[in-house]
């Protein structure tokens, strides 16, 4: 394979004023590192999407944790601490040191649906779904939905609400979008409180012929 120079990368669609932040200065060389292993990253993915779907059938199946129970030696709790404890942290620190790179490397909704796109319909995304209330709606009802059902505290929830939200975004990657992930640019409730929670701006790769993350 070719050695690429960094200065060869395709450029990153930052906005200039942004250019010089620092966290964007750290978000170059990680970009480089896996434009450069970009082939390998399907297996980062996969590796992502497997972990995702023991974490939640897993505890499905397991005794209820005690209380001297902890996430070293019950499955149940490290499930929940992966959750919540290691996803969402992970989300906002990527996006305050390395741009999105949670997103582009390590987020296994992201890949699935991306991955659904590759063999999907492909069809053009309805004017409801760039609306763009539809994030704030997504929110609003994953939000809703997981405290009804208690979703930090029953594993049931858990698998139920991520679960059913990573279905969601299979489907919507699926049905709609060109090489896009539609799913997180319009629906994504995580992404949607990243957003407007940091004013960092999102990062992209393109090759010459088309996106490689979004
Ligand atoms: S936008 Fe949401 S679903 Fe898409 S990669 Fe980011 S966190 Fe994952």
């Amino acid at each position: 394979m070719p050695k690429i120079e960094l200065e060869n990368l395709p450029k990153r669609h930052v906005p200039k004023r942004e250019q010089q932040r620092w966290s964007n200065k750290i978000a170059t060389p990680v970009e480089a590192f896996f434009f450069r292993h970009r082939k390998k990253l399907i297996l980062v993915h996969g590796f992502m999407f497997v972990f995702f779907v023991v974490a939640l059938a897993v505890p499905l199946y397991l005794d209820i944790p005690t209380e001297n129970d902890t996430p070293w030696n019950n499955f149940t709790l490290f499930a929940n601490y992966a959750m919540w404890g290691l996803w969402f942290p992970l989300v906002f620190l990527s996006v305050v040191f390395t741009g999105r790179s949670w997103c582009g490397i390590l987020c296994p909704m992201g890949a699935a649906t991306e991955i659904a796109n590759k063999k999907g319909l492909k069809l053009k995304i309805p004017l409801w779904l760039q609306w763009e209330g539809t994030p704030i709606v997504s929110f609003l009802l994953v939000t809703i939905w997981g405290q009804t059902l208690g979703v930090r505290d029953h594993p049931f929830s858990m698998a139920v609400v991520f679960g059913g939200t990573m279905a969601l975004a299979i489907v919507v990657g699926y049905v709609y979008g060109r090489s896009k992930r539609a799913w997180c640019r319009h629906m994504c409730p995580y992404w949607f409180i990243v957003r407007n929670i940091f004013p960092t701006r999102c990062c992209a790769i393109y090759t010459k012929e088309k996106e490689i993350w979004w």
